[in-house]
């Protein structure tokens, strides 16, 4: 399993700072950062700590089994920016 950041997402990047494995980007210092739409977590890197869930002030990560159906491209929008 792993978490996924939904469009909710506001770049704040807190989550960024919260996760003890480095796999959400694109970080505020990567090139790639002013033009992404929102943040992405790499659902192979992800170790489903839940960290990043009570840092963001937006609750836009959510556990992909709880990802609402609204939401689901988020999914797969996730996995793609990894080339996962
Ligand atoms: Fe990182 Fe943990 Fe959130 Fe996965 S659940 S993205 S490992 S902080």
């Amino acid at each position: 399993m792993a978490y996924v950041i939904t469009e909710a997402c506001s770049k704040d990047a807190l989550c960024v700072d919260a996760c003890p494995v480095d796999c959400i980007h694109p970080k505020k210092d990567e090139d790639s950062f002013e033009a992404a739409p929102q943040l992405y977590v790499d659902p192979v890197e992800c170790i489903d700590c839940g960290a990043c869930v009570p840092v963001c002030e937006v609750s836009a990560v959510f556990p992909l089994d709880e990802v609402p159906g609204q939401d689901a491209e988020s999914i797969q929008r996730n996995a793609a920016y990894f080339g996962r």
